[in-house]
C-alpha cells in the first residue's frame, strides 16, 4: 500500500470516529426552529425551545379594547375620517424585531416550519378572543358603539355564560394575484385554514384584492383611505353560497352572523377595516346583519 492511500484510510477512519463522538455528545431531541439549538421540544411550544418560547411578546392584556393594542393607541381615537366596520381586533403578539424575523422567515423565505408555529400561536389568541367575547357578551359592543375608547370597566359580573361564542365562519385578508404568483401562497389563508381546522370553524374564501397597495406612501391619509375603498371586494358567488348555507344551518335565528377575519399583521387597521367594510356592504345588500371580528397574529 502506498503512503498516500494509507493516509486517506486513516483520515476516513478518523472522520468516522469524530462523527460518532459528535453524535454521542450532541443533546438528544430536535432542533428548535428559530434558534436551531438541539433540545427536547415540548409539544405545546410548536417546534421551538423553551427559551425561545419565553421570548414571545404575547399581548395578554390589550389596552385598546377596539384594536387590541398593548400600548397607547392613537389610531383608534383618530378614526374620525372613517367609521369602524369591525367590532374588535385581537392580536397574539406585539410585533417586535424577533416577531418580524419569524414572520419574514415564513412569508418571504417560505420556511414552512414557521406555519405551525405562527398558526399555533394564533390558535391561542383565538381561544382568548372566544373567552373575552363570551364573558363580555353584547355589553362591550354597546360600549364601543358609544365611544371609540372604552373606560376600564369590569366585565359583566355574576353571570356565567351558558355558551361559548363561536364565529360562523373564518375568512382571511386576500393578496393580489401578482403577490400570489411571486410568493406562491397567501400566508393569511394558510394560518386561517389551520385555525379553522383546529377549532372546527368553516373557512371560506370570501374576499378578493383588486390590486396591490404597497406603494402608497406618497399619498395623503385621506387619499390612502379613498384608495382603500376599491382595494377589496367580496367574491360574489362565494359570498352568496356561504350566506345561503349559513342561513340553512342557522334557521330563523335572529342573531347577527359572526365573521372572523384573519390576517398576519395589524398595523393601522385600515386593511382590516376595508375588508370589514365590503363584507358589511355585501351583507347589508343581502338584508343580513353581520359582525366582523379581527384576529391577527401580530399588532405593530
Ligand atoms: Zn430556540
Ligand atoms: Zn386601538
Amino acid at each position: 500500500m502506498k503512503g498516500s492511500d494509507c493516509e486517506t484510510m486513516i483520515t476516513t477512519a478518523l472522520n468516522h470516529l469524530l462523527e460518532k463522538i459528535h453524535h454521542l455528545l450532541a443533546p438528544t431531541g430536535k432542533a428548535c426552529i428559530t434558534c436551531t439549538r438541539k433540545t427536547i421540544l415540548l409539544p405545546s411550544h410548536y417546534g421551538i425551545c423553551s427559551a425561545c418560547y419565553k421570548s414571545i411578546p404575547w399581548i395578554l392584556k390589550p389596552r385598546c379594547l377596539r384594536c387590541g393594542r398593548s400600548i397607547g393607541c392613537p389610531d383608534c381615537s383618530r378614526r374620525d375620517v372613517e367609521p369602524f366596520y369591525f367590532t374588535m381586533n385581537r392580536s397574539a403578539v406585539y410585533y417586535n424585531s424577533l416577531m418580524k424575523e419569524w414572520l419574514s422567515q415564513y412569508k418571504y423565505r417560505g420556511d414552512e416550519r414557521y406555519e405551525g408555529l405562527i398558526s399555533g400561536m394564533l390558535q391561542q389568541a383565538y381561544d382568548s378572543l372566544v373567552q373575552e367575547i363570551t364573558s363580555r357578551g353584547w355589553y362591550m359592543k354597546e360600549k364601543l358603539a358609544q365611544r371609540h375608547t372604552v373606560a376600564k370597566t369590569p366585565f359583566q359580573q355574576g353571570r356565567e355564560p351558558q355558551h361559548m361564542w363561536k364565529p360562523d365562519v373564518i375568512t382571511f385578508v386576500p393578496v393580489s394575484e401578482q403577490r400570489l404568483v411571486e410568493r406562491g401562497f397567501n400566508q393569511a389563508r394558510a394560518i386561517a385554514s389551520k385555525v379553522g381546522a383546529s377549532r372546527d370553524v368553516p373557512v371560506r374564501d370570501l374576499l378578493k384584492r383588486n390590486y396591490d397597495s404597497e406603494k402608497q406612501s406618497y399619498k395623503t391619509r385621506a387619499q390612502r383611505l379613498a384608495s382603500m375603498h376599491d382595494l377589496f371586494g367580496v367574491k360574489v358567488q362565494e359570498f352568496q353560497s356561504w350566506l345561503n348555507h349559513t342561513y340553512t344551518t342557522l334557521g330563523e335565528s335572529a342573531r347577527p352572523i359572526s365573521i372572523l377575519l384573519i390576517d398576519d399583521i395589524y398595523t393601522t387597521g385600515s386593511t382590516l377595516n376595508a375588508c370589514s367594510r365590503v363584507l358589511q356592504k355585501a351583507a347589508t345588500a343581502a338584508c343580513v346583519q353581520v359582525d366582523v371580528y379581527g384576529l391577527t397574529w401580530a399588532r405593530s
